[in-house]
């Protein structure tokens, strides 16, 4: 924990971390210390972790590094982080994200950028750690950490795990609870780990998971010792490498780590088999009309009455008003530009054309899944982004939908609510990490993380 410590405090030009909370830590980490030499020490006992800002911790400021909750400091703390701190794990701040959880490269944040330890050889060009969950990968990778947690609602742990050489699952949809949580798009978010190893992965992952009367979506399922299941055997098992992932362009570097991939599984004793999943092309739209519609309709509780910031009013100004300046001074503008097209989509004259529409592609996606599946796949085997880390700025933000591509490959498997773990695989010719994920059953999260233990 000192260790940590002192590194956070000379890592400010990452920003990573955005509040530390080093009392807290120093407190926990006597209490294991204590814990251990009792003989009682919990899975994670003494281990130090970041969490990511849209987490509630109680006391500690939880902002999901939005304006609109400037000084919030919740009452509560969530669910995973009370899991977390009751395996003994060392909390030791919070971490940089985009605004609720909104983009792919952490440049969306009231904080400012994260960024990404890694550079171009022989570029000293700052690279974006990926998004949303940026500052979790960019601690992680740069050792400020030993874990992070993330949130993933369509590819938040994946993208930045594979922009920053690191391990990150999304669980199945249920699997954590999203209680204490600050919700971006309710039927998709759901919490993990990011870590620097599949085994790591596995451990936290139970520390993190169970069922939690206080969320109604999280299931009653046991969680299995997933480090038990971590043999590298996946001798005989079935790799199904989607064709509809195999997009138009994709960059040769993908495309080669994607085949380096297939091939270490196949040297494993895996079988490989070519499968379709057919409305692949419609998730990237679907997505980006459900996740904008739940968020619209989450972020309506952002009033200036219940949390965080309030505008200073003028003379004669009344509540609409207040609400209005609020929000308009709060929300960041990817913020502002989702929750429009969510309320766009829900409106009574578009609803059967945006949202209905949306709905039904969800389901022919998740039935795609399905079949492949009960024809006896056991994983399937993709790219996550397609490409290594980008510049910071390199991007348009003039150009949103430039930005959305890059999630084509990590929303189908939240739209399906499906786990899917991140790996990394390789290094492309400038020296910068590529990752691929490994896309499970539901609640097989041990099989697929022995999936991934291959691979690594
Ligand atoms: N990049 C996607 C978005 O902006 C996914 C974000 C996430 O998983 N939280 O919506």
């Amino acid at each position: 924990t000192m260790a940590c410590l002192t590194a956070i405090d000379a890592s400010d030009p990452l920003n990573a971390f955005v509040h530390k909370t080093p009392d807290i830590a120093l407190e926990r980490a006597r209490a294991a210390d204590a814990r251990i030499q009792s003989g009682d020490a919990p899975s994670m006992c003494g281990i130090p972790v970041g969490i990511k800002d849209v987490y509630c911790t109680k006391g500690v400021l939880s902002q999901a590094a939005s304006n609109v909750l400037s000084g919030f400091r919740p009452e509560y703390e969530s669910t995973v982080t009370q899991n977390l701190a009751d395996a003994g794990s060392v909390m030791l701040g919070k971490l940089n994200m985009d605004e609720f959880a909104m983009g792919s490269s952490n440049e969306h944040s009231c904080y400012g950028r994260a960024v990404n330890p890694w550079r171009r050889e022989g570029d000293e060009t700052p690279l974006t750690p990926g998004g949303s969950s940026g500052g979790s990968a960019a601690a992680v990778a740069a050792d400020l950490c030993l874990a992070a947690t993330g949130t993933d609602t369509g590819g938040s742990i994946r993208q930045p795990a594979a922009f920053t050489g690191t391990v990150g699952i999304k669980p199945t949809y249920g699997r954590c609870s999203r209680w204490g949580v600050i919700a971006y798009a309710s039927s998709l978010d759901q919490a993990g780990p990011m870590t620097k190893s599949v085994r790591d992965a596995a451990i936290m992952l139970g520390a993190m998971a169970g069922h939690d009367p206080k969320d109604s979506t999280s299931a009653d399922i046991p969680v299995p010792d997933f480090e038990a299941m971590l043999t590298g055997d996946i001798r005989g098992k079935k790799i199904g490498i989607p064709r509809e992932y195999r997009i138009e362009g994709l960059p040769s570097e993908i495309a080669a780590i994607w085949d380096q991939g297939t091939a270490m599984l196949k040297d494993a004793g895996a079988q490989i088999v070519d499968i379709s999943l057919p409305h692949t092309k419609y998730a990237l739209p679907a997505y980006y009309v459900v996740a904008p519609a739940e968020a619209s309709s989450n972020l309506a509780r952002y009033d200036g009455v219940r949390y965080g910031h309030r505008a200073k009013l003028g003379q004669g100004d009344g509540i609409t008003e207040m609400y209005e300046k609020t929000r308009a001074e709060g929300f960041g503008y990817e913020v502002q530009r989702r929750v429009m097209i969510g309320t766009y989509v829900l409106s009574a004259g578009f609803y059967d054309a945006y949202y209905n529409r949306a709905r039904k592609v969800r389901a022919l996606i998740k039935r795609d899944f399905e079949n492949v599946f009960a024809e006896g796949i056991d994983a399937i085997l993709a790219p996550i982004s397609p490409s290594a880390a980008f510049g910071l700025g390199e991007v348009a933000e003039s150009d949103p939908v430039a930005m959305y591509l890059n999630d084509v490959f990590t929303v189908t498997l939240n739209l399906a609510g499906l786990p899917g773990v991140a790996v990394p695989v390789g290094l492309n010719a400038q020296g910068l990490p590529l990752g691929l994920q490994l896309i499970g059953r539901p609640w097989e999260e041990g099989d697929l993380l022995n999936h991934a233990y291959a691979l690594e």
